[in-house]
């Protein structure tokens, strides 16, 4: 039998990181070369050749643009070459979620696209990236693992890239799926999935942008008054994402600041700053008087990222805007 072929695509980020010590506490993210990670995990015995492809060599704070696009367009490529079964992406943890929502509105749903990362480094004692790596070639090579979207694959669980997030700064079971919880459990040898694929032949469900519209996140916090978002008006903003008190609550001053520029048309989503939870609209605040919309089930991070690509897609009414936050 052939072995499936899986891209491997290269961004840095812990997974690709270096400490010089097996117990020290600093180390550099994205050090290491795709080729070092790719020699390691030949000696593993993976049922699997893997086809290795630098993109980046950094930490995932500076993802941005010309990664992401890069990303895209290799992607997209290996969705249409028939001898790739499936993608993996070594990722930076911090904005895995991001780059993974962000591909999963952009793709077709047809073949498996991974992200792995890791919370150690790659010579650290009891690092995880290995392991990660070679659980993302299992999701990656497996005949079930299409037609589910971009999925992140962290501490031997498969997260659905709408849900998944990272819930905390150093632990190696760092990441949370929500509304739904991880999609399915994997080991090397072993993956159970927990339902059918959810998007199955799907095409991508928005158009690759030109560019991303400059989109900002404003924390809300006690006692603060409507400056900050005259400030991000002033430098051009298309798009305010509010990282709210509980189900998106802002001092009385801030919403009607936001509310003022919603009228003049800059999209205004409200999200939480706590880390679980739905923000529905009108309950607290009267979103349909405000001309608002509600994040839903998205936090602030990954709310950018589908306000940014609505926005580059043309799509800029509130009631457009959050009809695509319903059907995410
Ligand atoms: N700052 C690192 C990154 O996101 C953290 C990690 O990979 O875990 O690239």
């Amino acid at each position: 039998m052939t072995r499936p072929r899986i891209l491997v695509l290269g961004t840095g980020g812990t997974i690709a990181g270096s400490a010089g010590s097996a117990t020290g506490g600093g180390y550099r993210a994205g050090g290491l070369a795709l080729s070092a990670m790719l020699d390691a995990a030949a000696k593993l015995g993976l049922e699997a050749e893997l086809v290795g492809e630098p993109i980046a060599q950094i930490g995932s704070q500076d993802m941005g643009w010309d990664q992401w696009s890069a990303l895209h367009a290799a992607c997209l490529a290996a969705c249409g070459d028939p001898a790739i079964s499936g993608i993996i992406i070594t990722h930076g943890t911090d904005t895995a979620e991001e780059t993974a929502l962000l591909l999963d509105l952009t793709l077709p749903a047809g073949k498996p696209v991974v992200l792995v990362g890791a919370m150690r480094p790659a010579d650290a004692v009891g690092s995880d990236g290995l392991r990660n790596l070679a659980n993302g070639v299992a999701v990656a090579s497996d005949p079930q693992g299409g037609g589910r979207g971009v999925m992140v694959v962290m501490g031997d669980a498969v997260f659905a890239a709408v849900d998944v997030r990272k819930a905390a700064t150093a632990n190696i079971d760092a990441f949370r799926g929500f509304p739904r919880g991880p999609i399915a459990r994997v080991t090397p040898s072993q993956i159970t999935w927990f339902g059918p694929p959810h998007r199955a032949d799907a095409p991508a469900a928005y158009a690759w942008p030109q560019s991303l519209p400059r989109v900002a996140i404003l924390t809300a916090g006690a006692g603060m008054d409507e400056k900050p978002v005259e400030a991000l008006l002033g430098i051009g903003c298309k798009g305010i994402v509010l990282a709210g008190m509980g189900q998106g609550n802002a001092p009385g001053c801030v919403l009607d600041a936001l509310a003022a520029a919603a009228k003049a048309d800059i999209a205004v989503v409200r999200s939480s700053r706590v880390d679980e939870g739905m923000v529905e609209r009108n309950v607290e605040v009267d979103d349909d008087a405000h001309g608002f919309v509600a994040a839903r089930a998205l936090g602030p991070a990954k709310a950018r990222i589908l306000l940014q690509v609505l926005l580059a897609n043309g799509i800029s009414d509130p009631a457009g805007v959050q009809a695509a936050f319903d059907n995410l």
